[in-house]
């Protein structure tokens, strides 16, 4: 009956529902985005909290399913249902998300959220346990990588309860955990696409030094073609006979040198030290988007 290819994992336990519905402490002015409400165990649980609940789910039948829980009720009115991807849907404001997500869709839709133009102010969501504990791990931890020091440059975010797979059905294959993701206000003043490129490049391996990263000719070709771009736009000519090639590599020698982190590895280095390599380089002219 439940399609676990969409992540149809309906969560039958009504005191973690509750739980993740009070974590979110709606306001009863606020207008909630719930992504995937399934049959409409959350749903149920947020509707008499909130002045309207927009809901963007996938599936037809449990689309139908919730429109049939709603009717009659006295919060049928506050109910909007938006059948589609909410990762392809343009998502309407909404004050606060709640989901238990789909798993295919956790980073798609995290950023996705990052990326509203008025963000929600708050996000809880379930996750599987895994990706979770990335979301929130810090510089040293095992489980620290790109998702970690992308996310909390917008966002903190906290770890805010284990569910176990048997509060699903039917239960998925891996434990899951609820977090809470709070965005920043004000957004810190970066391009999204460049903190974005920059730890895309740290990170190609982790555990390599940062010098490494920048050394492989993917890397230094888009930092070529971006610094050419860059030149015109700033009135120079880019010409033909100019070794670009040896200016950035120069450049890009000179920036790890100058913040000293060129021999550190990406596993270890927190959003200050990504901050002054991305300030170096946009310094003399490199960007990565
Ligand atoms: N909220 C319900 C609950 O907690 O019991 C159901 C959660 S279930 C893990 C995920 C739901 O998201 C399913 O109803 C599924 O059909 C829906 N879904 C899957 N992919 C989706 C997508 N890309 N956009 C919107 N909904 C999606």
């Amino acid at each position: 009956k439940f399609n676990t290819n969409l992540g149809q994992h309906i969560l039958k336990n009504p005191m973690i529902a509750q739980g993740i519905v009070d974590k979110a402490e709606i306001r009863p002015s606020d207008t909630i985005l719930e992504v995937g409400p399934g049959t409409g165990n959350l749903t149920v649980r947020i509707l008499p909290q909130a002045r309207k609940v927009i809901a963007v789910e996938m599936d037809p039948r449990m689309a139908a399913e919730l429109t049939k829980r709603v009717r009659g009720t006295a919060e049928e009115k506050k109910l909007e249902i938006l059948l589609g991807d909410c990762i392809k849907t343009d998502l309407p404001y909404c004050d606060v998300c709640i989901s238990n997500t789909p798993y295919q869709i956790s980073s798609p839709l995290v950023f996705k959220l990052l990326n509203q133009p008025n963000p929600p102010r708050v996000s809880i969501l379930m996750f599987q346990r895994e990706f979770a504990l990335r979301l929130v791990a810090r510089p040293g931890d095992s489980l620290y990588c790109r998702l970690s020091a992308n996310v909390q440059m917008w966002a903190n975010v906290t770890h805010i309860m284990k569910v176990g797979k048997n509060n699903f059905r039917p239960p998925p294959k891996v434990e899951s955990s609820v977090v809470r993701i709070e965005v920043k206000t004000p957004r810190p003043n970066i391009k999204f696409a460049e903190w974005d490129g920059l730890l895309r490049v740290c990170f190609l391996r982790k555990n390599k030094t940062i010098a490494a990263g920048f050394k492989t000719s993917t890397v230094l070709e888009l930092l070529e073609k971006n610094y050419k771009a860059y030149v015109s736009s700033k009135g120079g000519d880019v010409e033909m006979d100019q070794d670009y090639k040896t200016i950035v590599k120069e450049k890009i020698t000179k920036v790890l040198q100058e913040t000293g982190l060129a021999e550190q590895r990406s596993s270890k280095c927190d959003q200050l030290e990504f901050l002054k390599l991305l300030f170096g380089f946009h310094q003399e002219g490199l960007y990565f988007s």
